[in-house]
């Protein structure tokens, strides 16, 4: 059987045909009647068309839409092309051109985002629409409906054919377009089911986009196993409770700053806590073990640490406890559980000094990760040169800095870039950020390096306050210079309302650091 995506429906609907495949508000469709529109998408797309090798974009929250849409795609042998949510009408004027979409599906409510923009894409040919339109462009039921639910002949497929084109987050600069192979996809999925022990008996919460990298792969997992798959449209606490009594949902890969949201909720609702049947949850960005702590012991739900990124599809590291029959004190498996993890299978990782050397595993020495793996990307699209400088002698260069301990235990320390290099010290502004959570006032943190005149750069601490909470600079930064080396301690505080974050929710500190260099540049 060659490891092309569609596979996994396939299996899907001859063993769980009349299981629940996927719930997105009102509407519910068992995996047959998935399969049935996923064959009349694949006719309309091919009507429309696309060929084999043909980018699909998809402007859309997680719905029925987006999950059949990876499937219909697919069966036509074009290239999935999910675009973020959060950009401006600049952003899909230029994802659109690079990738040389044929088709865009864009849900109603995000149509105005792209609508100034459409005339001036030169590949794009069709624009369908879902939800509630009616207008100049096709309305996706009507458009669907008027095609056979009944098998198609599907477009042949080596598993070397690409199948997504996805952009990085843009976390530090332009997001980049990363081509992935049905192939690295597949094997991607096999190794995530296995290290997270998805099961037919698992309903997901769709919390992460799934149009992005972290939220993209579970849709293939979810479906190979007969999972049922709940969408959730918009990142809302309130709603999360509900849906997760309302469908009995099992896990939910989500980002930390979500999980803060939830105990908020949880707390303020102490009875809807105890009637919820979810028994893991999936998240990256390093959390201090005390979070772990908070979820595991505070909601009796399983923490798992992943670490990734687009370019490898995404996960190549989990926390999952690797007991090897050994008992662990919780608060070591606290301990462990906020670290990235160890290698996934299919994935080699290590962490190097500046010559490419492994760094001592002695959980201290701080290298960059580099990573040989089966899911790695083919490339950036039309960027040979960012590609060559990710992939060196084989192994991706992620960015990351870590240390890495004598169990190969990952932890992340920083992003290179976000390092802040005072007076030939090194900073972790993540270390900086973890110290001002504890302080029960905040919300929300992000330390970046500002120019200083003696130390060449120092830390700055931008933060949001708890509604109803009050805290000045001085008791900030003292709070900081009381619990760590004087030199780590934000040098100065900005008070603000929001922080400017990427669409899968991650504070994107370069356009903080940004602000407090440009009269430099
Ligand atoms: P861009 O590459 O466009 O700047 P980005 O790197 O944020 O954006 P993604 O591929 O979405 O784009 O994110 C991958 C990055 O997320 C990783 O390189 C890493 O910095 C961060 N990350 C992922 N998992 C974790 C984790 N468990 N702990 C800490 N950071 C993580
Ligand atoms: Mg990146």
């Amino acid at each position: 059987v060659p490891l092309v995506l569609t596979d996994f429906l396939d299996r899907a609907v001859e063993l769980y045909g009349d299981k629940v495949a996927v719930i997105d508000g009102e509407r519910k469709f068992t995996y047959s009647d998935m399969n049935r529109r996923v064959n009349r998408l694949a006719r309309g797309l091919k009507n429309a068309g696309v060929e084999k090798g043909d980018k699909v974009a998809y402007l859309a929250p997680n719905s029925v839409e987006m999950l059949e849409g990876f499937y219909g795609v697919f069966s036509v042998g074009g290239i999935m092309t999910p675009l973020n949510t959060r950009l401006k009408p600049e952003e899909y004027r230029f994802i659109l051109t690079h990738s040389e979409s044929k088709v865009l599906l864009v849900d109603h409510e995000l149509l105005h985002l792209v609508e100034p923009i459409l005339d001036g894409v030169p590949a794009l040919e069709k624009v369908v629409v879902h939800g509630d339109y009616s207008g100049k462009h096709a309305n996706y039921e009507e458009w669907i409906a008027s095609f056979g639910g009944d098998p198609f002949n599907r477009e042949p497929l080596e598993e070397t054919d690409i199948a997504s084109l996805l952009y990085t987050s843009g976390t530090t600069g332009e997001p980049k377009g990363v081509l992935l192979t049905h192939r690295t996809n597949y094997l991607h999925a096999m190794s995530a089911m296995h290290h997270l022990r998805v099961s037919d008996r698992d309903t997901l919460l769709h919390v992460l986009p799934m149009f992005h990298v972290n939220g993209w792969g579970s849709p293939f997992y979810y479906t190979a196993n007969g999972a049922t798959q709940v969408m959730l449209r918009k990142v809302d606490p309130k709603k999360i409770l509900q849906l997760l009594h309302e469908h009995n949902v099992t896990v939910m890969h989500m980002a930390p700053t979500v999980l803060n949201m939830i105990f908020d909720e949880f707390e303020a609702n102490q009875e809807a806590m105890h009637q919820q049947n979810v028994r893991v949850i999936i998240a990256g960005s390093a959390p201090p073990p005390a979070f772990v702590r908070k979820v595991e012991e505070g909601l009796g739900w399983e923490f798992v640490q992943v670490y990734g990124m687009t370019e490898i599809a995404p996960l190549i590291t989990t926390s999952v406890i690797r007991s090897a029959g050994k008992e662990i004190e919780l608060e070591d498996q606290y301990r462990l559980k906020a670290k990235a993890g160890y290698a996934m299978i299919g994935s080699r990782v290590k962490v190097v000094d500046e010559r490419g050397k492994e760094v001592p595993r002695d959980g201290e020495t701080t290298g960059e990760i580099v990573t040989r793996t089966n899911t790695v990307m083919e490339g950036y699209f039309k960027n040979p040169d960012a590609t060559s400088a990710a992939i060196r002698d084989g192994w991706l260069h992620t960015g990351d800095m870590a240390t890495v301990d004598a169990d190969g235990y990952i932890d992340i320390v920083d992003r290179k870039k976000d390092v802040i290099i005072s007076g030939g010290e090194n900073i972790s502004s993540i270390e900086v950020e973890g110290m001002l959570y504890e302080h029960p006032a905040i919300v929300e943190a992000a330390v970046v390096a500002v120019p200083h005149e003696r130390w060449g750069e120092v830390p700055h601490a931008v933060v949001v306050v708890r509604e109803g909470a009050e805290v000045t600079e001085d008791e900030l930064i003292a709070f900081c210079r009381d619990r760590m080396a004087h030199f780590k301690a934000p040098k100065g505080i900005t008070f603000t309302d929001e922080l400017p974050k990427t669409a899968s929710g991650k504070i994107q500190k370069v356009v903080i650091r940004n602000a407090f260099w440009k009269d430099r540049d």
